[in-house]
């Protein structure tokens, strides 16, 4: 099948503009006509929902929390790009655009990216004509700080909870329309399948979290925004709650998955502490605006203070290696040479798991009032988890799972292959090839939600006419009658094992074989132990409590279940990538320690095709095709 992204033509800083005035429209009376499922309601979702609700269409959104104030989105805390150039430092659209493409490692399609990069002025207009309360300098002006791969200021912050303040916005425009009754808000509400008649999507099935009821939902177009992948590692930096269900199944009713093996392992996390943890924790990549990265120069100085080891015997090897962007290289190549120091044997802390990011030269330059100011949130956190202070002595990092730029296919338009079923924000694989600069999801999630599908989705309802289904049409049930046999399954099995033990050991393989390096070997020993695993889960994994009632147990026991099919097609797809890119480091495949790509070979979307045979997937590639900017190889130095 060739997969058509539907880029329109013409010269790239005109095609989207040109795109809306081609997309076919709904007059304004006939919007109400067409009802749409928003699933996810974090700044992807959330932003989608209230707009269309905005436009007219009849919106309803789920999500798994209790409220959509809670999406994951609310953790982010650094900022989100706009190429507003309010520094005067040399910024515009196209540098944004550039960046990021170049980021991402020429693996992202080059007008998706123009488009966000287009699209990033009018979400911070957006979101301020909303109160959200971003940093100002002292004039009044918005403030900005630097992200990685970046060598301009276009990080809109507010302090160190970014994602929290522009959650909280669009989450008013989302309750807005709940009050005004043109979004019905389904919270607690797990979906667990998707519907698709005559070979659209039409609709989901969905478990009541509370009540443990299984109902369908038919609409007229289904929106997925739920997030990425990042917990097939066990160990993220990602909310206990992400999961790959909602994708993963919708992918098993026929949509591609796209790029699964690019994970992004982020540079500046809390050190793995002991097998005790169940999560991780990221220290803002806005700390390396002031933060110094190093590691001891020598191995026999590992169990010193760092406070005793001199200026000389340290090794500051970011400012070393990428003497043009220092501390802020992006997170795929700061993660690698942490990894690399780490291990030639010169990490600190327990198990020398660790590099160390210093603030002592910036505190002597602006003083420990301005870095509390910047980031004292994150220290507090920083001191609260490691019983260390910040000021006084550096923190400890080490790399982390962080974010996934793997997701659900879809076309310009955001569509997936299966007409009808469109997907946003990280689900979706779309603009950040093999590695997503810092404070970029952000500023796609709302591009995604507030501009482009509420355009996007117009033309697939003019092209296609309403015909939402009722519930009681057959693959309704026959989907409802598979959940309800599923669910039985899972508690009827009563083994031995925790759900969660399954899912720590799925995360140990995938990280050991499959995370900041991977080999050919390491990739086949996954595949062979992975469908052990799954073979063991389904025989011996104990889930406890009853279906009609409030069960975590039930709850996490099906995401596990799709992680362990999931991490399979990760693997095959590392396999593969017989080349480096961005996130995805092929250890065969190197030069002088920098990943070492191949476009003449692998120059294409990976988009993934379910079989019914998890081993056997078919693999459709989008060629990506650069008409604007020439591929090169990326050099920080
Ligand atoms: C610690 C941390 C800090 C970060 N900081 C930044 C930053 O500073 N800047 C930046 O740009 N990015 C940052 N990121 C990344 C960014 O936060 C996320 O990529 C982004 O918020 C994802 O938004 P989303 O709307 O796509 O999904 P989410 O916010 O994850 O929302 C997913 C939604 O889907 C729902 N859902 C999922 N599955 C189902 C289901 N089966 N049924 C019903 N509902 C479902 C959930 O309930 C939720 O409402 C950070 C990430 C982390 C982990």
């Amino acid at each position: 099948m060739a997969l058509n992204s539907n880029v329109p033509s013409g010269p790239l800083a005109q095609k989207w503009d040109k795109h809306k005035f081609d997309l076919k429209l709904v007059n304004p009376a006939n919007k109400r006509k067409f009802e749409v499922i928003v699933v996810g309601t974090g700044l992807a979702g959330a932003a989608a929902a209230a707009t269309m609700a905005e436009l007219g269409y009849k919106v309803k959104a789920f999500c798994y929390q209790d409220s959509p104030r809670r999406a994951h989105s609310i953790a982010a805390q650094g900022g989100i790009n706009a190429a507003k150039n309010y520094q005067n430092d040399g910024d515009s659209i196209y540098r944004l655009f550039y960046d990021t493409l170049k980021g991402g490692d020429f693996r992202a399609r080059e007008a998706n990216v123009y488009r966000l990069a287009q699209v990033s002025v009018n979400i911070i207009d957006q979101c301020v004509a909303q109160g959200v309360p971003f940093a100002r300098e002292y004039g009044g002006l918005l403030a900005n700080r630097s992200f990685g791969g970046a060598q301009v200021s276009r990080t809109f912050y507010a302090r160190g909870q970014t994602g929290q303040q522009l959650l909280l916005g669009a989450y008013q425009a989302l309750e807005r329309q709940i009050g005004k009754g043109t979004v019905t808000m389904y919270p607690r509400t797990e979906m667990l399948d998707l519907v698709v008649i005559d070979g659209h999507a039409k609709g989901i099935v969905v478990r009541d979290m509370v009540t443990g009821a299984i109902s369908s939902h038919a609409a007229d177009a289904v929106v997925l925004a739920t997030g990425g992948y990042g917990n097939v590692f066990f160990l993220s930096t990602n909310a206990k709650g992400c999961n790959v269900t909602a994708t993963w199944r919708a992918h098993k009713k026929g949509a591609f998955f796209a790029n699964p093996c690019y994970t992004q392992i982020h540079p500046t996390c809390i050190p793995v502490s002991g097998d005790h943890q169940s999560k991780l924790t990221l220290m803002s990549e806005s700390l390396r605006n002031d933060g110094r990265v190093w590691a001891p120069k020598r191995k026999e100085d590992c169990s010193k203070r760092p406070r005793d080891i001199p200026e000389a015997d340290r090794d500051y090897f970011l400012e070393r290696k990428y003497p043009s962007f220092g501390n802020l290289a992006p997170r795929d190549i700061a993660s690698r040479a942490a990894k690399e120091v780490c291990d030639e044997g010169r990490g600190a802390g327990p198990g020398g798991k660790g590099v160390y990011l210093d603030f002592a030269d910036a505190i002597k330059r602006v003083g420990e009032d301005k870095i509390r100011e910047r980031y004292g949130n994150l220290f507090d956190m920083y001191e609260k988890i490691t019983g260390e202070n910040a000021y006084e002595t550096p923190m400890r990092i080490y790399p982390a799972v962080h974010y996934t730029m793997g997701g659900s296919w879809v076309d310009y338009n955001l569509m997936s292959n299966v007409p009808g079923l469109f997907v946003l924000g990280e689900a979706n694989f779309s603009d950040h090839g093999a590695n997503r600069l810092g404070a970029s999801a952000l500023m796609q999630g709302l591009a995604d939600g507030y501009f482009i599908l509420p355009y996007t989705i117009g033309n697939y309802f003019a092209t296609n006419k309403a015909t939402k289904p009722s519930t009681r049409h057959p693959e309704f049930k026959k989907a409802e009658a598979a959940i309800e046999a599923l669910t039985k399954k899972f508690l009827s099995i009563n083994g031995k094992r925790t759900v969660t033990s399954f899912h720590r050991e799925l995360g140990r393989i995938m990280w050991d074989d499959c995370g900041m390096a991977r080999t050919e070997q390491s990739l086949k020993a996954a595949l062979g132990k992975i469908p052990k695993l799954r073979e063991e889960f389904w025989k011996n994994v104990k889930v406890t409590g009853e279906i009609g009632s409030l069960n975590q147990d039930l709850e996490v026991a099906g995401r596990v279940a799709d992680f362990l099919e999931f991490g399979e097609l990760l693997c095959l797809d590392a396999l593969q990538r017989n080349e480096s890119c961005g996130g995805h480091f092929r250890a065969e495949f190197q030069e002088e320690g920098e990943a070492k790509r191949n476009d003449a070979e692998f120059a294409y979307v990976a988009a993934w095709e379910y079989t019914g045979d998890l081993s056997k997937p078919n693999l459709h590639k989008e060629p990506l095709v650069y008409d604007e900017v020439k591929m090169s190889t990326r050099s920080y130095k």
